[in-house]
């Protein structure tokens, strides 16, 4: 009997041990559902108590690293500054960021949370030009990238497809005005978040001063 067992044992082996093996993923997919898993890990937070002790060394801000764990418990769940969730299925979600044993320093204050570039580019105001074909090089420099050549024959805002910055005809201006709902601003509106129009007299910058990581 027991060695029918351990038979049987033996020729299960090698196939259940991979079903195991293929339960358990080793790369990270897009697939949002979880493993029915009977033993759920609980979610680590970076967030400690330690933080609120006060550190001799110094933070990016010039004064002593320290954070109440309330504080950084918000700064953690919160996304970029200008974004309050993600914006892409492959995305993950800030407050899964900053788990795991590399993180010496996990002051949520001093991470970098940089503004979310798909809310600054719909910012920019449309370009309205009067050829059918322009071209955008995402304002020249080592801001820059290879020239697109953009069509604006359709009534419609057309972006480049490198950067995102809006171009539209001026033919079709009457049209796009009297549309219900515009993803770019049809004219400057003086706002921070906005970056020079290619080619325009004042160079490379509406604020006057030279383009700069924001
Ligand atoms: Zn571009």
């Amino acid at each position: 009997m027991h060695s029918i067992t351990r038979q049987l044992a033996r020729r299960c082996t090698p196939s259940l041990s991979r079903s195991i093996h293929a339960s358990r993923p080793l790369l990270r997919t897009d697939n949002p559902i979880p493993a029915n898993d009977p033993n759920p890990r609980t979610p680590h937070s970076p967030v400690s108590q330690t933080n609120a002790l006060p550190t001799s060394s110094e933070g990016s801000f010039d004064r002593t690293l320290r954070e109440s764990p309330e504080q950084g418990e918000q700064m953690r769940v919160a996304q970029a500054p200008n974004r309050a969730t993600t914006w892409a299925r492959s995305q993950n979600p800030r407050e899964k960021a900053m788990v795991g044993p590399r993180f010496e320093q996990t002051i949520m204050e001093d991470q970098p949370r940089p503004l979310a570039a798909i809310d600054l580019i719909h910012a920019q105001p449309v370009s309205w030009v009067k050829e059918r074909v322009v071209s955008c090089d995402g304002g020249g420099g080592p801001l820059g990238h290879p020239r697109i050549f953009i069509n604006t024959d359709k009534p419609q805002i057309c972006w480049c497809t490198y950067c995102g910055l809006p171009f539209a005809n001026e033919k079709n201006r009457k049209h796009i005005e009297a549309l219900p709902h515009h993803s770019y601003p049809l004219e400057p509106l003086g706002t921070p978040e906005e970056v020079p129009k290619i080619g325009s007299a004042m160079g490379q910058s509406n604020t006057g001063r030279p383009l700069e990581q924001r």
